[in-house]
């Protein structure tokens, strides 16, 4: 059996938990971060890579600012920009009703400083003679963007080695209990790890350690499911959405079309996210139909990936209930990777001050009946 003591261990090494190691050690406190697997191979890289803020809860605009200007000096922080592009989001409306959501959620988010620009029908097809006629107009927000999810989780992981912290792959954690003096976590393969503070950012599984210490949140794992094309001449600058949700998708300057829609059948016991072809058949014709040319382009790989969504759709993100010193940042219910590295901070903060600069109150544990402050 081996054992190992820290400061803080994280469990999880998507952008959260890199992200966190990262930003604490450049506080000087002593980190070992807990992979089951491969860092930045769940959710944080095979996601879409869309980074905006037009369209979401209003109560993640702060994190989500806060996220951007991480964004924004990528190439400072970690020495590569990670593909990160302000090419604005394209949110389309298929019918009325879609562009009456648009324009309420404008008008609501117009206080967050969030410039957006309603555009009609023959406006958009003046400026996009590229979309099909299922988009009968649109929303842009030229502050949003993209970046490559496979190049960031495993940039924060190297800075953070770089800077000093203890990564170690391959470990799942079993369990982990609160002891006197802090934690104790054991996992596969017999490592014990003892620290004074834990951090939960085990993404879709964060509510399986959220439970080790008594804490019960409804979390369900979903499977996004993902296409990607051969390259074909560059002409979609934007990241685009559809009300609703049901298609995402982008062209990198590469050439290859990115894009999702629907998902897969899985269990967090499963190895794999697996891919339902059905779903991907469907996902092709909804694509068509928004952006014609796609069709000239053969798919050359499909995949998914494990997310976990809350019951209202709002992250973990707050000190434990139950267990002084534990970090919950877990459930980001879809929308996290633009809000990762801002993630970061904040827990870091967390753990070492006690608070944070951004409000988080509404991603608190407790709404889900938690027990008491210990
Ligand atoms: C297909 C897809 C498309 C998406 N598209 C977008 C998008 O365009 N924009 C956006 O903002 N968000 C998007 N998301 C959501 C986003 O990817 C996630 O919210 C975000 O990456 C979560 O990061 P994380 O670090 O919390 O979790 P993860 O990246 O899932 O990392 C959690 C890590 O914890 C590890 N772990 C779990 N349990 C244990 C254990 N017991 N022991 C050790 N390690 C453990 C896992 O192996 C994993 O590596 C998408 C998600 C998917 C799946």
């Amino acid at each position: 059996m081996e054992r190992l003591s820290t400061e803080v261990a994280i469990v999880g090494g998507g952008i959260v938990g890199c992200s966190t190691a990262l930003y604490l050690r450049q506080r000087g406190v002593p980190v070992v971060l807990l992979e089951k697997s491969a860092t930045g191979a769940a959710a944080s890289g095979v996601n879409f890579g869309g980074i905006r803020r037009n369209g979401r809860a209003l109560n993640e605009l702060p994190l989500a600012a806060r996220a951007l200007a991480v964004w924004r000096r990528m190439p400072a922080l970690l020495g590569s920009d990670c593909e990160y592009a302000v090419t604005g989001h394209l949110k389309l409306a298929r019918n009325d009703a879609d562009m009456a959501e648009l324009e309420a959620h404008a008008r609501a988010q117009a206080a967050y400083d969030i410039e957006v620009e309603m555009i009609s029908r023959n406006a958009l097809r003046a400026r996009y003679p590229w979309l099909g006629e299922a988009a009968i107009g649109a929303a842009w927000c030229a502050s949003d963007g993209q970046a490559n999810p496979r190049l960031v989780g495993p940039a924060f992981a190297r800075a953070a080695l770089a800077a000093g912290a203890e990564i170690r792959e391959g470990t799942p954690v079993e369990h982990a209990t609160r002891t006197s003096e802090g934690f104790e976590i054991g996992c596969a393969g017999g490592l014990v790890v003892t620290a004074r503070k834990l951090v939960n950012a085990a993404g879709a599984w964060g509510g399986r350690i959220a439970a080790m210490f008594g804490e019960t949140v409804p979390i369900e794992p979903i499977t996004p499911q993902m296409i990607v094309t051969e390259p074909y001449p560059y002409f979609i600058e934007p990241a685009l959405g559809i009300v609703g949700g049901d298609l995402y998708l982008r062209q990198i300057p590469r050439g290859n079309f990115i894009f999702g829609s629907g998902f897969g059948d899985a269990t967090l016991d499963t190895p794999h996210a697996y891919v339902l072809p059905r779903e991907t058949i469907k996902a092709l014709a909804i694509a068509v139909k928004f952006v014609p040319r796609i069709a000239e382009a053969s798919v050359v790989r499909v995949w998914s990936g494990f997310e976990g969504v809350t019951s209202d759709h709002s992250p973990v993100l707050c000190p434990s209930r139950t267990a002084p010193g534990l970090v919950h940042a877990f459930g980001f219910s879809g929308y996290g990777f633009a809000l990762s590295p801002g993630t970061g901070e904040v827990v870091a903060e967390l753990v070492s001050e006690g608070a944070t600069s951004t409000p988080i109150e509404p991603f608190d544990i407790a709404r889900f009946g938690a027990a008491p402050p210990a």
